[in-house]
């Protein structure tokens, strides 16, 4: 076990906080890691380490859970994700603030050392080039999420230079994971889709089946969290958020990919309110910033994913 590692994770129960709790869990000891979030539906991180229930929204709470367990870093999970932000935009830019500004002040006030913060390809907008989006340029988002996210990445600047606070952010793309379900985004639709291949449903997709859109497989996502916060701090020179990328891939793209393996399988394009959210984003990022300073490369590509999300929940 590694030493001075007690972590807190507010929003352990989500998509990718239940992932993230399970692999520290197992990397640091249960016992090193706290899990928190504002609800109780998930057994297996309930039972299987040390829970509190936590409001990322009360400064109060985190810090008494902080000064508690000694916690070293912190992994911010709870947000509003951008389908339920546009519904909720108020209540969204209120929680993924208010969380962000208690975690930088637990750590500009010397009671935490380390945070990570996700930010999200929601950042980009219409004005963003389409393809290939390089680390530094045009944001103009226009969504309540990506707003929040932009916001929250200058925030996260501004408290590592002018108050020396260790935070580290990665643009998460649409995360697609078998472990989880995830809550309330725009790339929801390409984990659904294999539930409904595996349980032999017809899937109705809210985007249209041209809709490219940068996702990742989870075991990417949660290996480029872990190594940008092993990284050595000489290694991060972006305290806004690095651009991550794992794959692109359109609808009909990730339908073709299952059908190799559920040849029965259907799909109907039903485009929703998620389809212009969907239309401000881009299809693909450059990631080449993060490859260079602290060494990302993804390992899964969509072929490779396709096996791993059936085999796992055939296996469920
Ligand atoms: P999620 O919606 O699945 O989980 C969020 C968790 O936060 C939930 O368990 C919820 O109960 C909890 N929560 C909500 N309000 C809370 C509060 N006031 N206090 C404490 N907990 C609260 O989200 P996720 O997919 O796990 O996303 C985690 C982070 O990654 C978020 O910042 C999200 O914006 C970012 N992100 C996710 C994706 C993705 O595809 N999942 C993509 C880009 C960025």
């Amino acid at each position: 076990m590694k030493k001075n590692t007690n972590i807190l994770i507010l929003g352990a129960l989500g998509q990718i906080g239940s992932a993230l709790t399970k692999q520290l869990r197992e990397i640091y000891g249960a016992n090193s890691i706290i899990a928190s979030d504002i609800r109780l539906d998930n057994d297996k991180i309930l039972s299987d380490g040390p829970f509190q229930i936590i409001d990322a929204t009360d400064y109060n709470q985190i810090l008494e859970c902080v000064k508690k367990h000694s916690i070293h870093t912190v992994y911010l999970m709870a947000a509003m994700l951008s389908a339920n932000a546009e519904k909720h935009p108020n209540k969204a830019w209120h929680l993924n603030m208010s969380s962000l500004f208690h975690v930088l002040n637990l750590a500009k006030e010397g009671y935490i050392k380390k945070i990570f913060w996700p930010s999200s390809i929601a950042v980009f907008g219409p004005t963003t080039p389409k393809y290939n989006v390089p680390q530094q340029t045009l944001m103009t988002p226009n969504t309540a999420y990506g707003l929040s996210k932009l916001a929250g990445e200058g925030w996260c600047a501004y408290y590592h230079d002018k108050y020396g606070v260790d935070v580290r952010s990665l643009r998460y793309p649409g995360i697609v994971s078998w472990q989880s379900m995830p809550g309330g985004g725009t790339t929801d639709y390409a984990v659904d889709i294999f539930h409904k291949a595996v349980f032999k449903e017809k899937f109705i997709c809210f985007l249209k089946p041209d809709t490219l859109l940068p996702m990742m497989y989870m075991e990417d996502a949660l290996r480029a969290t872990l190594k940008i916060m092993d990284s050595e701090v000489s290694q991060i020179s972006v305290r806004t958020s690095y651009n991550i990328s794992g794959m692109s891939f359109t609808p009909e793209q990730l339908f073709n990919s299952i059908r190799n393996y559920c040849p029965e399988f259907l799909i109907e394009y039903k485009p929703d309110f998620r389809q212009s959210i969907a239309e401000g984003w881009p299809g693909t990022i450059d990631d080449s910033k993060a490859r260079q300073d602290w060494g990302w490369k993804p390992s899964y590509n969509l072929v490779q994913m396709t096996q791993e999300m059936i085999k796992n929940l055939k296996d469920c």
